[in-house]
């Protein structure tokens, strides 16, 4: 195999581990070029000199002095703030791997598209915003988009070869989180401590708060409308507390096609690394005797609005996806720093969604002016100002 060369906008993150533990164990294979964090320079000087990265990058400027310390003498270049960021993510790699987590990693993740190679994309709160301005921006340059995210990878894996004409239905599943079994008055009680200690997977602190709240399904819902564009109304989610079966496509002859995996999101990174091809990873192949049962159910979204929400935001389209992942942004860091109770998460989102209501964005430009102007709307609703 000939060496390949990588980006990893997000390396010090959950995401970044993972794709990193895999390029750690064919390293002779792969040339890393840009890795960036947000501030935590100590990690991404750490992992920068283990992976011989040309550039390091901080996204927080303050982080810079530290970051230049930590990579004296070692020959890494190191860089910081927003456009050092997004310098680094237009550089020639084979593949970028998006993983920043937030809209924050937008423009980061343009540009990686616009340089019209390969984009490993898990950011998904990046695709939600920008929707449309993405995908054309895909399609301009001519870009390989690879889902990370479990459930799309496996529908990407299932559609593989198919005719999307002939879908008659997508099936995303959901563990459900933490609280799938909770009682309302339970949610209302329920603390971020709880909120990040996913059943099944291990993840970030803002995707693991998205999981219980089900926002993480509603977004991945949008997202899924967007690099599947076989029309919303074949788009359905069903709750597998199981997280084996990462999703489903379902044909017009009343086949199913699943993807299975263990829950480690080492298997979808590898299946883009690889792609076309496929490669090894050190997860444990499933052992489905000794799982014994899969389990399906309805979502409850009288318990768990979130669903509905980004379903309504994905039909009205234009600007609304955007405004309801940067309300869901800031209610999530306030839930986080305790300044907000955790059913208030999507009563805040919706009440976001009534009061500002922009034109549809047609350029990065305007996706990033709508995504300001409704934090700082969720923030005066929820006092946080
Ligand atoms: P994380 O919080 O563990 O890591 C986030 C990364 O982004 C870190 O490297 C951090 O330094 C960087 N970052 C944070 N804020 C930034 C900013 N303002 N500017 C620049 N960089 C910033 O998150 P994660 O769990 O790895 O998730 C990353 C993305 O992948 C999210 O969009 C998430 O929804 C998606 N995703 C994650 C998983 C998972 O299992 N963790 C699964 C599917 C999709
Ligand atoms: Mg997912």
């Amino acid at each position: 195999m000939t060496c390949r060369s990588i980006s990893i906008l997000g390396a010090t993150g959950s995401i970044g581990a993972s794709t990193l533990d895999l390029i750690r164990r064919q390293r002779e294979q792969w040339r890393v070029v840009a890795l960036t964090a947000n501030g935590n320079a100590a990690d991404l000087a750490r992992l920068a000199r283990e992976f011989g990265a040309e550039l390091a990058v901080v996204a927080d400027e303050s982080a810079l002095p530290a970051l230049r310390e930590a990579l004296a003498d070692s020959g890494i270049e190191a860089a910081g703030g927003a456009d050092a960021l997004v310098a680094a993510a237009s550089l020639e790699a084979d593949i970028t791997v998006a993983a920043i987590v937030g809209c924050a990693g937008l423009a980061p993740t343009m540009a990686a598209i616009e340089q019209g190679r390969t984009v490993a994309l898990a950011n998904k709160e990046a695709l939600v915003s920008a929707g449309d301005v993405m995908t054309a921006a895909v399609a301009r340059h001519g870009t390989t988009l690879l889902p990370v995210d479990s459930e799309h990878n496996a529908i990407f894996q299932c559609l593989a070869g198919n005719d999307p004409a002939h879908v008659r239905s997508i099936t995303l599943t959901a563990s459900g989180g933490p609280f799938r079994d909770w009682s309302v008055q339970q949610l209302a009680a329920a603390t971020p401590a709880q909120a990040v200690k996913h059943p099944n997977w291990d993840m970030g602190a803002k995707i693991s708060v998205d999981s219980a709240t089900m926002f993480n399904k509603g977004l991945e819902l949008i997202e899924a409308h967007h690099l599947f564009p076989v029309g919303l109304d074949k788009l359905r989610i069903v709750v597998h507390p199981q997280s084996v079966v990462h999703s489903m496509v379902e044909y017009r002859d009343g086949s199913t096609l699943a993807q299975l995996g263990p829950s480690d999101m080492r298997v979808p990174i590898a299946s883009c690394l690889a792609w076309p091809q496929r490669m090894d990873t050190p997860c444990d192949p499933l052992d489905l005797a000794a799982l014994g049962e899969l389990t399906f159910r309805a979502p409850d979204e009288d318990r768990f609005p979130a669903t509905r929400l980004c379903r309504q935001a994905a039909e009205a389209g234009g600007a609304a996806p955007a405004v309801l992942n940067a309300a869901n942004e800031i209610a999530v860091a306030a839930f986080l720093a305790g300044h907000l109770p955790f059913t208030r998460i999507a009563v805040m989102v919706e009440e976001t969604l009534g009061c500002y209501a922009p034109g549809a964005p047609v350029s990065l430009g305007d996706v990033i002016a709508i995504d300001a102007e409704a934090r700082s709307a969720a923030r005066r609703l929820m006092e946080l100002a």
